[in-house]
């Protein structure tokens, strides 16, 4: 067996990696993203990752909430555009997929058996072709979304290739097997990433983004504070951005991202402290944290 090859994702690695804004750009240039998200009870989870995904510099953002999450979306983010589910509590349909270039599942959203039905018309679709789209749509998948995966495996091999996964320790056990100590557990990572073609997002101090061929990309940034409620949401949605953009590849946009979410938090503790701070303030960062890698 060949050794793994290791990397880390310091400022150097991702120096320049996002393009500039281009003069004569309009909201079309930078990619239209769908969010999936929120359950009664935890559409904060929702409206952190919207506001990141609008941070994270996309053009339109279109959410589809339950019902009882419609009025406190829209007041949250007037900037987004919101579609209520027929059902109130939970989302129990999948809306038409044409008009993005990348969709978004699982903050906040809960585990009814509707919603797994939603998760896997959802991966069925994005893996069809279309004449506009002859590559699956790119898909970003965490929280309950992920939980739904590791208790219906059977899913697992539905996932169109280059689809982003970003479970934490926690998560990842539902994917997979509890590991024995952190080495299994990345082992278990390269293994899960190389056998679904998936880029799998290994959440905690020192993030661990595994590609489809098997490499181990450790990231630099990030810090205590963010392990509060809501910090993975965020990093969702700077997720969902960065892949409706059309100028970057996959395995680009997640690093990126992964990167500058950790340097949003680094930024927003110099003001609030690390015992200070919550998800909104490491979405009020994300904009400098791009702005230096631009
Ligand atoms: P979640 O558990 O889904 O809310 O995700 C937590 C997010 O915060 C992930 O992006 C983690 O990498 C990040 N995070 C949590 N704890 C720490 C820590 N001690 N150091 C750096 N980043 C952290
Ligand atoms: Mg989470």
């Amino acid at each position: 067996e060949t050794a793994t090859p290791w990397h880390y994702t310091d400022a150097a690695a991702v120096a320049g990696a996002l393009p500039p804004r281009p003069k004569f750009s309009h909201k079309g240039t930078f990619g239209h993203a769908l969010l999936l998200a929120g359950s009664r009870g935890k559409m904060g989870a929702a409206v952190l990752a919207a506001g990141a995904c609008l941070r994270g510099g996309v053009g339109l953002l279109t959410a589809h909430v339950p019902g009882c999450g419609y009025d406190i979306f829209q007041i949250s983010q007037p900037e987004a555009m919101c579609l209520p589910d027929p059902q109130v509590a939970y989302l129990s349909k999948l809306p038409k997929l044409d008009a993005y270039q990348a969709v978004g599942i699982g903050p906040g959203l809960g585990q009814a058996e509707a919603t797994y039905t939603v998760l896997r018309k959802l991966l069925k679709n994005a893996a069809k072709s279309t004449e506009k789209r002859p590559t699956p749509l790119p898909l970003v998948i965490d929280a309950d979304a992920l939980n739904l995966l590791g208790s219906h495996r059977a899913l697992l091999k539905l996932l169109p290739e280059n689809t982003i996964l970003t479970p934490h320790p926690k998560e990842f056990e539902r994917l997979t097997e509890p590991a024995r100590d952190d080495y299994h557990r990345l082992e278990l990572l390269r293994d899960f990433a190389t056998a679904h073609r998936c880029l799998v997002v290994l959440k905690g101090a020192y993030t661990c983004l595994a590609t489809p061929t098997g490499e181990l990309h450790f990231n630099s940034t990030g810090n205590a504070g963010m392990a509060t409620g809501g910090s993975g949401d965020v990093l969702t949605g700077v997720l969902l951005a960065l892949r409706a953009h059309a100028q970057l590849p996959a395995f680009e946009a997640v690093r990126l991202s992964v990167y500058a979410h950790g340097r949003a938090g680094d930024l927003a503790a110099v003001h609030t402290g690390q015992a200070g701070l919550v998800a909104g303030d490491i979405v009020r960062h994300i904009g400098p944290a791009l702005a230096e890698v631009q």
